[in-house]
């Protein structure tokens, strides 16, 4: 996720009327926004409510969004930490790490802690042999694993995770009690587009004859990130050529670069997996 978050349980201004499409995954987040704020309404009937949320999906279709809009919508501090950070970091310095976040996030719950990427310290372990092993990996995972224990289910606290490699997760992660819900968010059909494209129009100054729907037609497999990026691209390109509003030939020409840019990237990324 490109959005650098806070350790500092600052409230989220983002809210759902930021997300476009992810219906489902909507309803199932409204409902764990329920549980921070009316957790009486469960625990009065003897129910435990799920500690640890996991939301799983291809890269860029909206997992921090979610994340973030979840807390602003209970209105409660968001905790966070990305997995890939703790990879190259001293042993200790992960496990104390994870162990200070959820402190935090204890005295000030209800709360939320967000986790992205969480394949990165969560890969199942055994796989790997002695040469790749790493040390701060397992003991920054085993520390979570600790953590999300040692907590009772009613503290308050819920622990959302993102990934786009389920497959790859140490199954302990997923036990009941741990990551045990499970949301997943899919990329956008067309008409999902076409409200992502709105959603990231919003702020901008428009010519008359942009038309959305064109624009979604012609960016099939496109992820919301992606839309986003057009928009902007597309603003940045107008006010280069000094235009007074942005025209759809920016929106081509920006939709032309992000492919380009998404076409390096897998270059980059694939010979790796
Ligand atoms: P990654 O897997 O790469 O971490 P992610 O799934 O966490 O990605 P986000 O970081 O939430 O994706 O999305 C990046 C940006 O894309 C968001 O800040 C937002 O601008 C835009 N975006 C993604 N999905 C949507 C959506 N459904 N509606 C509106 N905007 C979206």
């Amino acid at each position: 996720a490109t959005i650098r978050v806070s350790e500092k349980g600052q409230k989220s201004h983002i809210n759902f009327n930021d997300i476009a499409g992810l219906k489902e995954a909507k309803v199932e987040v409204m409902e764990v926004v329920d549980f921070l704020k009316n957790p009486e309404k469960y625990t009065k009937l003897g129910a435990k409510i799920p500690k640890g949320v996991m939301l799983i999906g291809p890269p860029g279709t909206g997992k921090t969004l979610m994340a973030k809009a979840l807390a602003g919508e209970a209105g409660v501090p968001f905790f966070s930490m990305s997995g890939s950070e703790f990879v190259e970091m001293f042993v200790g310095v992960g496990a104390s790490r994870v162990r200070d976040l959820f402190k935090r996030a204890k005295e000030k719950a209800p709360s939320i802690i967000f986790i992205d990427e969480i394949d990165a310290v969560g890969r199942s372990r055994g796989k790997v042999n002695a040469f790749q092993a790493n040390d701060e990996r397992e003991s920054t995972l085993n520390q979570l694993l600790t953590e999300l224990d040692g907590f009772g289910p009613n503290t308050g606290v819920i622990v959302l995770a993102a990934t786009n490699r389920p497959d790859i997760l140490d199954r302990a992660l997923l036990r009941p009690g741990r990551f045990d819900r499970h949301i997943y968010l899919e990329l956008p059909n067309k008409q999902e587009r076409i409200e992502i494209f709105g959603v990231h129009i919003r702020g901008l100054k428009l010519a008359k004859k942009v038309n959305i729907e064109e624009l979604a037609t012609l960016s099939p497999g496109f992820s919301g990130a992606d839309i986003a990026n057009i928009c902007n691209e597309a603003a940045l390109i107008a006010a280069r050529k000094k235009k007074k509003a942005i025209e759809q030939e920016d929106f081509i020409e920006a939709r032309e670069r992000v492919v380009g840019g998404l076409e390096r990237k897998s270059k980059i990324i694939s010979p790796k997996e």
